[in-house]
């Protein structure tokens, strides 16, 4: 992704999302993210990065099953976290169930 002031070009862990209530409330389709260069905050569509999220989201599950398979169960409520922030605005149906999925894992660890 690019900067919208200095026109910086990177990937997009290296645009960290400014979660600030101002901005996601006043543009809810959009995405504010600071560049790691010049520090100023750039705006990018939401539908832009649907697909990256997706493969994001696949990932993330990758990483919990493994996480669960292993008895590393430690990351695992980060990951969900990041997630569920992640699914925010694609609503996909997968993540909500796969989201049970680990409370009920995480839940018989306890237990
Ligand atoms: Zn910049």
């Amino acid at each position: 992704m690019r900067c919208q002031h200095c026109g910086y070009e990177g990937p997009r862990s290296e645009f960290k999302r400014d979660m600030d209530p101002v901005y996601t409330s006043a543009s809810p389709g959009m995405r504010v993210r600071a560049c790691p260069r010049c520090n100023q905050n750039s705006f990018f569509s939401r539908m832009d990065e649907r697909d990256e999220d997706e493969e994001e989201l696949k990932v993330l599950c990758l990483q919990i099953q493994d996480a669960i398979n292993a008895g590393e169960l430690k990351e695992v409520p980060h990951l969900r976290r990041k997630m569920i922030e992640l699914n925010e605005g694609l609503d996909m149906e997968w993540v909500g169930k796969f989201v049970r999925f680990i409370d009920s894992k995480m839940r018989k660890s306890q237990g």
